[in-house]
């Protein structure tokens, strides 16, 4: 099927101040670097840990943020640069976010009707009576009632938060769902009724999802393709299986040597790797490889030459010196 989106070398940079005074100004390099596409009714997972850029690059791919640098293009048009009134149309109502936090992100004081009446408000989609339908529609389509309707956020559990967040999300009828941490902050029962809900979602409504997770289990329960990125860079790309399986990136190898794996006969034991240093910050990433001073494989050149991001075996890509390209 075709390529939905593709995001080319986004950076999205924030300025500072720095120094005692604040006097001068500097910039973090929240993404430096990321790369990767995803295909109509695939599920990329984007992994790494907090402070490594997954958050802000969905972010900056909905255009939450402006990109310092790069392309999205989304059904073949780059939309990196497009102005808030090219985007209010159609690419608003096309690309939709699921966040971390559903409470967070749903007014206190708002009715469950009026809060998933908003966007059709914003997007001038439907008449009233359609609306009002529709919301009893979505509210049953996510597992709840339509009755709902007149509730508040606070009378429903985070698993019941999340549906809505969901459903809120369901409203304009988006081809491309991003999903930041979507059941992080649930219980890990609720955790596998909500990806089964999003995986039913997108077998029925043929949705795409970026699906942004520190857990690597859940991505790999969940996701076609995984992106694994550090300190702002995409390190990493391939097929679940092959990643999984055979990651090729020091950095991948070490999260997934931290991930309880299933015993299986003839399975070859995977040894802890345990990273030397601390992370360090995005305001003064390291040169080179921005790995090196943690990598247990760095060599002379990784202090030096900036790896780059290609495919070194087929449809598997990956920024690292040990590997020549395919
Ligand atoms: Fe390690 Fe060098 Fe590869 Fe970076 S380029 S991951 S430092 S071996
Ligand atoms: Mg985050």
């Amino acid at each position: 099927s075709e390529t939905i989106l593709k995001v080319n070398n986004l950076k999205k940079h924030f300025p500072i101040k720095t120094g005692v005074l604040q006097r001068e100004t500097g910039v973090v390099k929240a993404v430096d670097g990321a790369h990767f596409s995803v295909k109509k009714g695939e599920t990329i997972g984007i992994v790494g840990e907090s402070g490594c850029g997954k958050s802000t690059t969905g972010r900056t791919i909905i255009r939450l943020y402006e990109p310092t640098e790069g392309q999205i293009i989304y059904k073949g048009q780059d939309i990196a640069h497009l102005k808030e009134k090219e985007m209010r149309s159609t690419i608003r109502r096309d690309i939709q976010m699921i966040f971390q936090d559903p409470f967070a992100s749903l007014n206190p004081r708002k009715t469950l009707g009026s809060i998933l009446y908003e966007p059709f408000k914003v997007h001038k989609m439907y008449s009233h009576k359609e609306r009002e339908e529709r919301i009893g529609d979505l509210l049953e389509t996510v597992g709840l009632d339509a009755s709902f309707k007149s509730r508040y956020p606070h009378e429903f559990s985070g698993g019941q938060r999340q549906r809505i967040g969901i459903a809120r999300a369901l409203t304009t009828q988006p081809d491309l769902i991003i999903a930041d941490e979507p059941v992080s902050a649930l219980d890990v029962s609720i955790q596998a009724q909500i990806i089964n809900l999003l995986e039913d979602l997108q077998d029925d409504l043929g949705l795409t999802y970026v699906f942004i997770s520190h857990d690597l289990s859940v991505v790999r329960h969940i996701a076609d393709r995984v992106g694994v990125m550090y300190l702002g860079n995409m390190m990493e790309l391939a097929s679940k299986e092959d990643l999984y399986a055979e990651p090729l990136h020091p950095y991948t190898r070490a999260l997934l040597s931290a991930v309880p794996v299933p015993k299986r006969k003839g399975a070859e034991k995977r040894e802890k790797i345990v990273l030397q240093g601390d992370l360090p910050s995005p305001s003064n990433p390291p040169t080179g490889c921005v790995f090196h001073t943690r990598c247990p494989e760095a060599m002379e050149e990784c202090k030096k030459v900036v790896p780059v991001f290609e495919e070194k075996r087929q449809d598997h890509f990956v920024a690292c010196h040990l590997y020549k390209k395919a």
